[in-house]
């Protein structure tokens, strides 16, 4: 999608520290951290949010989920919590699919 921010990040157009990317996925780090590790997972194909999420695309997140477990694990985080807002209420501002991925810190829970 040529005016989705996201997707300009996974063509390289708008720059983006890396973290991981596979067939599927990219991941890199938020550009405005709420915890001391913060990075977006986020899948190739655009999909609006997940509320987006269909039988044909599913596996996509799957995929996400297996990219989330692997680069957690190599960078030895053990405790973190996966963030995905969907819609405006929710505080969504970038309307493609990711997947917060935030440690480093005590959370509180209910959130915000
Ligand atoms: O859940 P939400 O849609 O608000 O998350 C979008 C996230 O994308 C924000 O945390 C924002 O800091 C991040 N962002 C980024 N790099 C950009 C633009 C937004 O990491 N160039």
């Amino acid at each position: 999608m040529t005016d989705c921010l996201f997707c300009k990040i996974i063509s390289g157009e708008i720059p983006s520290v890396k973290v991981y990317e596979d067939e599927y996925c990219y991941a890199f780090n938020d550009i405005a951290p709420a915890a001391p590790s913060h990075f977006l997972v986020i899948p190739k194909q655009h999909i609006p949010s997940a509320a987006a999420v269909t039988p044909e695309n599913s596996m996509i997140v799957a995929k996400c989920f297996e990219a989330i477990a692997k680069i957690t694990k190599e960078k030895g985080i053990e405790s973190f919590r996966i963030v995905s807002n969907i819609g405006e209420q929710a505080q969504q501002s970038v309307f493609h699919l990711h997947f917060h991925v935030l440690s480093g810190r005590d959370m509180t829970w209910p959130p915000g």
